[in-house]
């Protein structure tokens, strides 16, 4: 079985999908602080149908000792999936303290439960972030660490302490770091779902005469002038956590750090175009300055995910773009039904 922390949120959910999809049991633990209720249960009614089981979902949180031991009493975990953390750059800089208590504390305290009842095998979702002001890309997973921001630091810290555990304790691990993650599953279950938006595709998508698409900055030295990044489907990313557990699994496995991307960058005015020609509509959009912190090249050189665990990006932008833009309307609906619940 396993446990799907952050499994309410956009990534962990998608993660709780392949699970279940390849026939695996998942229990969630969530303190729906980012991810949401309507999500657990859109997971449960996916469940019914499928090869796999949602066994239990618990409303706690990473820092809770208490509730873990429970769980880990309760249910026979074979790994920990890890993704619950807050993840905001920018709030980060205004309120480390959130970011080393949820993140780094609550995962401290994840890792003692996980060594005290015996569970061996954890997956950790880290972050491109830690990289910091990228010395060249394509980025591979030797590059020097150097975050320049209180998350980015958050998820080091977190790196560490889990390498340094393994060490000790004799725990498995695959930590994964992620690039930028767009899309949502085909079947419409789950999306990006943030109270205050900041990613690129979302907010392209929610773009309007009323609310128009603010392009930050276009004096970088790319192709363009705009940021480069790498953005990997959810489903794929979703998907290399599997293998990354069957893989951990086999007797000779070791336990690695790989970087999850495409290998290919494209520019935020390439993605503005991509989303207005996959959806066949002109899309408003003004200029403004830099956004404070946003390096001009992101690209991940992921040949190692590829070598260690036989995974590769799939999905091309254009799905990617058509499920996520299918997701905002469904967002829309579940947001009017809480409006009047
Ligand atoms: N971006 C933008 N307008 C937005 C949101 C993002 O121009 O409303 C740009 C942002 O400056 C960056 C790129 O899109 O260059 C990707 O930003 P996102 O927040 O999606 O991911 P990040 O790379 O910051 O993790």
């Amino acid at each position: 079985m396993i446990l799907i922390t952050g499994g309410a949120g956009y990534i962990g959910s998608h993660s709780a999908i392949d699970f279940i999809k390849s026939g695996y049991d998942v229990v969630i633990l969530d303190n729906l602080s980012v991810g949401h209720i309507e999500i657990i249960d859109r997971l449960k009614e996916f469940a019914k149908d499928k090869k796999g089981n949602f066994v239990d979902f618990v409303n706690a949180d990473i820092r809770d000792t208490y509730a873990l031991n429970v769980l880990f009493n309760t249910y026979k975990i074979d790994a920990v999936v890890h993704f619950a953390a807050d993840a905001l750059v920018n709030e980060s800089v205004n309120n480390p303290r959130k970011y080393y208590e949820n993140n780094v504390l609550g995962t401290i305290n994840l890792l003692n439960a996980m060594v005290e009842n015996k569970i061996p095998k954890i997956v950790f979702s880290s972050t491109c972030a830690t990289y910091g002001e990228p010395k060249e890309v394509p980025i591979d997973e030797t590059h020097i660490q150097k975050p320049v921001n209180p998350y980015g630091n958050s998820k080091l810290a977190i790196e560490f302490a889990i390498k340094d555990y393994a060490h000790a304790y004799g725990l498995k691990y695959t930590i994964f770091r992620y690039f930028n993650v767009i899309g949502a599953d085909e079947d419409g279950i789950s999306g990006e779902w943030h109270d205050n938006e900041t990613h690129l595709v979302p907010n392209i998508l929610k773009a309007d005469e009323n609310k128009v698409f603010s392009l930050f900055g276009n004096d970088y030295d790319t192709k363009d002038g705009t940021c480069v990044r790498d953005y990997i489907d959810v489903c794929d990313l979703a998907r290399a956590h599997t293998l990354a557990f069957e893989y951990l699994c086999e007797e000779d496995s070791k336990s690695t750090i790989l970087n999850l991307g495409t290998g290919e960058g494209q520019s935020v005015k390439e993605i503005f175009s991509a989303v207005e020609s996959a959806l066949k509509t002109k899309i408003p959009l003004k200029l403004c300055p830099r956004r404070e912190g946003d390096p001009a090249k992101l690209i991940a050189d992921a040949a190692l995910a590829g070598d260690t665990l036989g995974w590769s990006s799939k999905i091309p932008l254009e799905i990617s773009i058509k499920n996520a833009a299918k997701w905002e309307k469904t967002l829309s609906t579940l947001k009017c039904t809480e409006a009047k619940a």
